[in-house]
């Protein structure tokens, strides 16, 4: 077994700009680390190691980077995008995987961007989000930010092979909880569903009655997406957890990234019929940039 390393980072770029980020409604993506701990094996991110000449196997849980320059470099390029411009906090590793205990570097942005005043969306499945409550809270409360907490199953020992490095489902339904208490837009993310592991009716349904009970204003649901890349990796442990649900997997997708119409079709079906159940919304909250130094001109008399 390899032991974890973890480096320094002086990025070039901190936000990056996606056109393709568009669809899931932000203009910039902000990483503080590259790799993730949690170590997620559905993890799309994980072919992101291979442009470092790493592998996406123990390596993108193992071989850890942290971008030492991100406040002054962060700093600068806030004041070149516009006001109106979205960015999406963990995109390609979760913003509060353990290094963020120590290096603090979400920290560092979340602070910056109240400052700034851009729209700002958060994705984790870590508790350690509550440390930051105080910066969040009023950010939530004037809708400049929204969190996603991702949580695709209440099964814990499923979820400890699937999602090695993460906070069990019943802490992350606390966040979601203590998030929304403190005025903070909260979804849940349910993605991805993974075909013959978690996307039954019972498990689906036993899931997004907690996420009500929880409550989140609304959820995301997706099924998983199998890139050519990560493919070999994931039959092999999919595989070892459960044999026979990893075959139903198979024969959803035969060599596809994406399961077929029909397959998606009851899917969808499902999920609406849940979330009309639960009185769950799927319509993502909007958010308003925050115009602070405008609402600090005050006319003289
Ligand atoms: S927490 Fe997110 S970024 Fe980290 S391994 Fe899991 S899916 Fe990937």
């Amino acid at each position: 077994m390899s032991m974890r390393a973890i480096q320094g980072w002086q990025a070039a770029t901190i936000l990056n700009r996606s056109p393709e980020g568009r669809h899931f409604g932000f203009d910039y993506s902000l990483n503080p680390y590259r790799g993730c701990f949690h170590g997620c094996r559905y993890c799309y991110a994980r072919e992101s190691h291979q442009y470092l000449n790493l592998n996406l196997a123990e390596d993108f849980e193992q071989r850890l980077f942290v971008k030492h320059n991100l406040a002054p470099r962060l700093a600068h390029e806030l004041t070149r995008i516009p006001l109106t411009a979205t960015i999406a906090l963990g995109t390609v590793t979760d913003p509060y995987q353990p290094l963020e205990g120590r290096h603090r570097l979400t920290r560092q942005a979340l602070e910056l961007l109240a400052d700034s005043g851009h729209r700002l969306t958060i994705t984790t499945k870590s508790p350690l989000i509550e440390r930051d409550l105080d910066v969040l809270a009023p950010m939530g409360q004037r809708r400049q930010l929204a969190v996603h907490v991702s949580l695709i199953s209440l099964d814990r020992p499923l979820l400890h092979r699937l999602e090695p490095g993460t906070a069990p489902p019943r802490r992350r339904l606390l966040t979601v909880r203590r998030l929304k208490d403190a005025g903070v837009p909260v979804a849940v993310f349910v993605a991805p569903i993974i075909a013959g592991f978690t996307d039954q009716e019972e498990h689906l349904d036993a899931l997004l009655k907690a996420v009500r009970d929880a409550g989140a204003d609304w959820v995301m649901a997706a099924p998983l997406r199998i890139s050519p890349a990560l493919r070999p990796y994931l039959w092999e442990h999919l595989a070892g957890i459960n044999p026979e649900a990893a075959e139903i997997l198979r024969l959803v997708y035969g060599s596809q990234q994406m399961p077929g119409a029909p397959y998606r079709r009851l899917l969808e079906h499902r999920i609406d019929r849940l979330t009309t159940r639960y009185g769950l919304s799927r319509q993502p909250t909007a958010l308003v940039p925050y115009r602070r130094h405008q609402q600090l001109i005050f006319p003289f008399p």
